[in-house]
């Protein structure tokens, strides 16, 4: 097949079936059908790469030039970005086809898809039920068939959660990894992006193109990048996966225990030792994020003022009802809660006793995994607790919520590389298996999940 009738068909399978999953804001097929015929062009003079006319989705957060880049929010529904990302750039100049921009949560806050200006996403294994956020619109997009692989990125777990509720692999890499230049922010200090497809294979050859330095993003870090594909081949013999005990606690849906426990025991016939450790910290991650992570949102969405892009206000009356109008109507309910969150920890009166203080538990939640590395070459446990969970169940709750990432937002914190395979189904639904890495690992993580599957 070429790359032109292969793009046609994922555009056919989108326009017939994405109806039902809501996966994708915006499709782009004139884009794709261009990029695809250059494609097959270059294989045509003999010009080869992975990646080259493989159709692929983007996160819309990912600014994409000339193409709407809304970030799943009513304040950017008319924003036309006047630039690529360097993901969106790298991906292009490998010769990928964008199919299009995916659905996620509002400024990428959430666990569920379900904040997004756009409507919900519905998770291709059981419509009734939730992708996982925020980036569902990928996983979604990738689990139904619509696309074969996917950009998504990860504060808190936006990667992994998502593939873990719809049966895919997710890779967040390590904080510094991959460029974050036109990737639109949440919480900087957090935020990375990366690959979601079915297998680790398919992972490794999206991070080979996506990873490297970018002098436009001044926490890019300059760390050779290895030969993800072959190192794939790495075998488990001899490698020590640490158990955290804490992340088989109360919370965890036994079903989800069960699948993990499966899944480990497989690893240890494969040759890998089971190491029982213990992260001593893992119970303040959630609260530590939930300062640091809005704190950082308030600065970052402050740009969106109603002057320089994005929505504006009818009328306004004077500077003052513009800023007030425009982000009052542009903002849906969950960003303007972080906002006031954020606000009031990073206020002069609070900020020793909330901001300053997430900073010295990030400290020690980062401490715990150097800790434990010392002692084991990977972690593993559960992505989250439950399997994908009803649309409409946690929307009302926040703090339910805030509990799905229980197990991802430590990694964040730690600037830490982990990714989510697929380990069997509870009751129809995808489990996932988390592996945390050291800093800039992720070749071990992508192959202990291709040794599995
Ligand atoms: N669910 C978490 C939050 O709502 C993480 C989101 C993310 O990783 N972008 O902040």
């Amino acid at each position: 097949y070429s790359s032109e009738e292969i793009t046609r068909q994922y555009l056919d399978a989108i326009a017939a079936r994405d109806g039902q999953y809501n996966s994708f804001i915006t499709v782009t097929p004139e884009l794709a059908i261009a990029q695809a015929q250059a494609a097959d062009n270059a294989r045509a003079r003999g010009e080869s790469s992975l990646l080259g006319g493989v159709p692929i989705a983007h996160k819309d957060i990912f600014c994409t030039d000339g193409i709407r880049t809304s970030c799943a929010s009513k304040m950017l529904d008319n924003f036309i970005a006047p630039y690529n990302a360097t993901v969106v750039e790298k991906m292009a100049a490998a010769g990928a086809v964008t199919l299009g921009k995916t659905n996620l949560d509002e400024f990428a806050m959430g666990s569920s898809n379900e904040t997004s200006f756009y409507g919900p996403v519905r998770n291709p294994w059981n419509r009734d039920c939730v992708p996982g956020g925020s980036s569902g619109g990928s996983a979604a997009a990738v689990a139904a068939g619509l696309a074969p692989a996917a950009t998504g990125t990860d504060t808190g777990g936006s990667i992994r959660q998502p593939a873990a509720l719809c049966g895919l692999t997710g890779l967040k890499p390590t904080y510094g990894r991959v460029s974050r230049y036109g990737m639109i922010a949440f919480a900087s200090s957090l935020d990375q992006g990366g690959p979601m497809a079915r297998t680790a294979e398919d992972c490794a050859i999206l991070l080979q193109t996506m990873a490297g330095f970018d002098e436009r993003d001044s926490t890019s870090m300059d760390v050779a990048i290895p030969d993800y594909r072959a190192a794939l081949d790495t075998d488990m013999r001899g490698q020590k996966i640490g158990i955290p005990k804490e992340y088989f606690s109360a919370g965890l849906d036994p079903a989800i225990g069960d699948a993990v426990h499966a899944a480990l025991a497989e690893y240890q016939k494969m040759g890998a030792e089971l190491v029982d450790i213990s992260l001593p910290h893992t119970e303040l991650a959630v609260p530590c994020y939930y300062v640091i992570a809005p704190a950082e949102a308030s600065t970052n969405l402050s740009r969106f003022d109603g002057v320089r892009y994005g929505y504006r206000c009818e009328n306004p009356s004077d500077l003052d009802d513009l800023y007030t109008r425009s982000r009052a109507e542009g903002f849906g309910d969950e960003v303007k809660r972080r906002i006031l969150v954020g606000t009031y920890a990073l206020s002069a009166g609070f900020y020793d006793a909330y901001y300053r203080k997430a900073q010295q538990i990030r400290r020690l939640i980062k401490q715990d995994f150097t800790d434990a590395f010392q002692q084991v070459d990977i972690i593993a446990g559960p992505t989250t607790p439950n399997p994908a969970f009803g649309l409409g169940e946690k929307v009302s709750d926040p703090v339910t919520m805030y509990l799905e990432d229980i197990y991802t937002i430590a990694i964040n914190l730690a600037g830490l590389p982990a990714l989510s395979l697929p380990v069997g189904l509870c009751d129809g639904k995808p489990a996932g298996l988390q592996l945390i890495g050291r800093d800039f690992d992720e070749a071990r993580l992508l192959a202990a999940a291709h040794q599995y599957q």
